[in-house]
């Protein structure tokens, strides 16, 4: 079988990251409803890709299928093919749970679900806090992080860390913490280099994590009127052909060369090989010069129907703040185990 050997970065606890994880969003249908179909195929894959050598998960609350990434990971630790102490397990808190007191509550149910006793990293997934009602709580994400601060004492998680924050809320939280975060997850691709938070984040010693880290390249979100670069993009094609390596392999790799780990999602297992497959070539100057001018800002994900609420970390774009928020995203009503909670 093939083997993929992922180097760590050190996290500001001195705990080992993976460079390189496996995402488990399996997305939302075309009617806002939680893609579940693809759930047995997501096992499939984590399970071959734990074979091979990725040692990094990423999953969350919201994405309902931490009770099939648990169920794969317990397997391959009963099998012998790891040690719980070798895998690197993330997940999330939901909007609902930002009380001070709900996190534990929180990340007690996700490790139940998980059917693990710690998980290495725990997230505040976004900066914002919404009832399952869709009404702001505004809850300060400084009382949330205090709740964090408490489930890390009590070694529910080895780390922990946000997602979403923005360079502003990034400074109040490092200006305000006993705890500083180990990692702020958040979009990066191509499209996306968000190079102030990244230098920032970096600079204060938190690793940044490039969630959607293809951003519109992939067919399955080629969006109409997303910008270049796609999989046949030319001046893609040609850095790919002198690397001898695809497309998508480019595109993780210059997140690599900027000190970002990513985790990329995909149920396909040549794909999980070739995701991986990045770690045994060299960008030049010129190759990164070159993917450095697809930077315009674009952002793949960018949910409107968010933007009223305290502490939406991006850009308003005005004239679209009335979008319903999906009810998926609100009360957990279609879960691959009809999990409501
Ligand atoms: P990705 O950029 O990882 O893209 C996933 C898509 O790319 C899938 O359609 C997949 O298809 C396809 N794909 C994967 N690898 C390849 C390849 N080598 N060639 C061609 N197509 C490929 O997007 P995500 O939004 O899923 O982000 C990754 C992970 O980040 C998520 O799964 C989740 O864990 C996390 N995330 C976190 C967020 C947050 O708010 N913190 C928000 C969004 C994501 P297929 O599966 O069919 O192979």
């Amino acid at each position: 079988m093939a083997k993929v050997s992922i180097p760590t970065i050190k996290l500001n606890n001195g705990i080992e990251f993976p460079a390189l994880g496996y995402g488990t969003w399996l997305g939302l249908n075309d009617k806002m409803e939680f893609e579940i179909t693809d759930a047995r195929k997501l096992q499939d894959a984590l399970s071959y890709a734990i074979d091979i050598g990725y040692r990094h998960i990423d999953t969350a609350h919201l994405y309902r299928v931490e009770p099939e990434v648990g169920e794969v990971i317990n397997k391959k630790i009963k099998d012998g093919v790891v040690k719980r102490e070798d895998i690197f397990v993330t997940t999330k808190v939901w909007h609902h749970h930002h009380k001070q007191a709900d996190v534990e509550v929180a990340v007690r149910d996700c490790l139940r679900r998980l059917n693990l006793e710690y998980v290495d990293l725990v997230l505040v997934h976004w900066p914002m806090s919404i009832s399952q009602e869709g009404v702001d709580e505004n809850i300060d994400y400084l009382e949330t992080w205090r709740g964090f601060e408490e489930v890390l004492k009590k070694g529910l998680t080895r780390s922990i860390g946000v997602s979403n924050f923005n360079i502003e809320q990034m400074k109040r939280l490092l200006a305000n913490c006993n705890v500083p975060p180990a990692v702020n997850q958040i979009e990066i691709n191509l499209n996306l280099g968000q190079k102030e938070l990244v230098d920032y984040c970096q600079s204060k010693g938190v690793v940044v994590v490039a969630y959607s880290p293809f951003g519109t390249m992939v067919p399955s979100r080629n969006y109409p009127d997303s910008p270049e670069p796609k999989m046949d993009n030319p001046t893609m094609l040609s850095i790919a052909k002198k690397h001898g390596k695809t497309v998508t392999q480019i595109a993780l790799r210059y997140l690599y060369q900027r000190g970002i780990v990513s985790i990329p999602k995909t149920v396909t297992k040549s794909r999980v090989l070739e995701n991986a497959s990045i770690f045994d070539f060299q960008l030049d100057d010129e190759d990164v010069a070159t993917l450095a001018q697809f930077d315009n800002g674009f952002r793949t994900i960018r949910p409107l129907f968010w933007q009223p609420y305290e502490n939406y970390p991006f850009d308003v774009v005005l004239g679209q703040e009335h979008e319903d928020i999906p009810i998926s995203l609100l009360k957990w009503k279609n879960g691959v185990n009809g999990d409501i909670e």
